[in-house]
């Protein structure tokens, strides 16, 4: 539609250039044919008033001749005829001199007329480029304008694509750990109303009812993370920590499940003494996050490795895991806010990462993965370090 538009406004500017040149040809016919006839019909007027004058001097010669027969001597007519030629010659070089004047009056009217016109024409020929170029930088803006509302409606389109395709997600995933709490105490319930309770399945159920709804409780947290996120109402309480003592914390914090899942989990280097200005509940979050995912993705038995280290202003703090693997082109996507949901992986929500993401960076550190597929992933993060330093 824009292309077609272009020609047509290509067309209609070839048809008016043509039309102008076509009507300047015209006047300038006209205007030389009007200047000739004006020429001829003053060079006529002034011959016949010629003819006329030299017709009354003739007469009037002739008159004085009849008047002088007989009297006049031979010297008288000698001096008359001179003096005759005298006066034609004398009338022949004023019509002479006239010619030339009226000659040169009209060379310089025809250079006025035609500086008159070529200014008038250089003046519309400007005025039409001004008025070009003005519709030219309006067609300009209103493309421009055109196509960043079609990437912005693109946008959006996409945006709320997956946004009704995450809340889909999310009520599938919601509803599943619930199910599994009120299967589990409807069981319970059974088994405390057939008197025969067994304790250890009273245990195993209650178990279930907690892992359920740790799970939705990490799900509301992550969304309610977002939405603070989006809102800039995500803040950081930062206080000095020791990065030893965070990484002993999560090691502890995890024990359980690494236990229950054959996991081993170590911390493999750590200087003694890092400190760090940082959010101690939010960096624990993003660990949690990364070991979560390394006991996620990879099978029973693994190995998660804990590391940090010293670089220049910075402590650089990795999660290193033996599991499946993170493909090239999902390397930065993964970072994203509702990955999974764009990456049509049904893994998870796909918010973790975005998060650590954010409160990394709002660290002012930096967030990425190293990985190789087969060959396990390596997570790491930097945070600034500040404070008295040991090594
Ligand atoms: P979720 O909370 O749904 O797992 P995350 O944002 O934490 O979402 O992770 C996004 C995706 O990144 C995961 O679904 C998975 O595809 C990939 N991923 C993250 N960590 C690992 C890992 N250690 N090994 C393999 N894939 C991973």
């Amino acid at each position: 539609m824009i292309d077609n538009e272009n020609k047509n406004l290509g067309d209609s500017r070839i048809k008016t250039d043509e039309s102008l040149k076509d009507e300047r040809e015209k006047t300038d016919e006209i205007i030389n044919k009007a200047s000739d006839a004006i020429e001829s019909e003053t060079e006529m007027k002034t011959t016949l008033s010629r003819v006329v004058g030299d017709e009354a001097i003739e007469s009037g010669r002739k008159k004085v001749d009849i008047s002088r027969e007989g009297r006049q001597s031979e010297t008288s007519n000698k001096d008359l005829i001179y003096e005759r030629q005298q006066s034609d010659s004398a009338r022949e070089l004023e019509r002479q001199e006239e010619d030339r004047i009226h000659k040169k009056e009209r060379f310089q009217m025809r250079l006025m007329a035609t500086a008159i016109f070529d200014k008038q024409r250089i003046k519309t020929d400007k005025n039409l480029l001004d008025e070009r170029s003005l519709v030219d930088f309006a067609q300009e803006t209103t493309l421009s304008l055109l196509s960043s509302e079609k990437e912005f409606h693109d946008l959006t389109k996409s945006e709320l694509t997956t946004r009704e395709h995450f809340i889909a997600v999310l009520s599938h995933d919601l509803k599943n750990p619930l199910s599994s709490i009120f299967l589990g105490v409807n069981l319970m319930q059974m088994e405390l109303s057939n008197r025969t309770v067994d304790v250890t399945t009273l245990f195993e159920l209650l178990k279930v009812i907690e892992l359920n709804t740790a799970n939705m409780d990490r799900m509301i947290n992550d969304l309610l993370d977002v939405e603070r996120i989006a809102r800039d109402k995500f803040f950081l309480k930062t206080e000095m920590n020791n990065i030893g003592d965070l990484l002993k914390e999560c090691v502890n914090l995890f024990a359980p499940v690494i236990l229950s899942r054959s996991f081993l989990m170590t911390i493999n280097k750590c200087p003694d003494s890092v400190f760090a200005e940082v959010d101690h509940d939010k960096i624990i979050q993003v660990l949690s996050n990364l070991i979560g995912n390394a006991l996620k993705f990879s099978p029973d038995g693994s190995t998660i490795t804990l590391s940090a280290r010293k670089t220049n202003n910075y402590v650089e703090i990795s999660v290193i895991d033996n599991g499946p693997g993170i493909p090239d082109e999902k390397k930065t996507q993964i970072f994203e806010k509702f990955s999974q949901v764009k990456m049509n992986d049904r893994s998870g929500l796909g918010l973790g990462l975005f998060i650590s993401k954010w409160i990394v960076e709002a660290h002012q550190g930096q967030i990425w993965v190293t990985s190789e597929l087969g060959k396990g992933s390596i997570f790491s993060f930097t945070l600034p370090l500040k404070g008295t330093q040991g090594t």
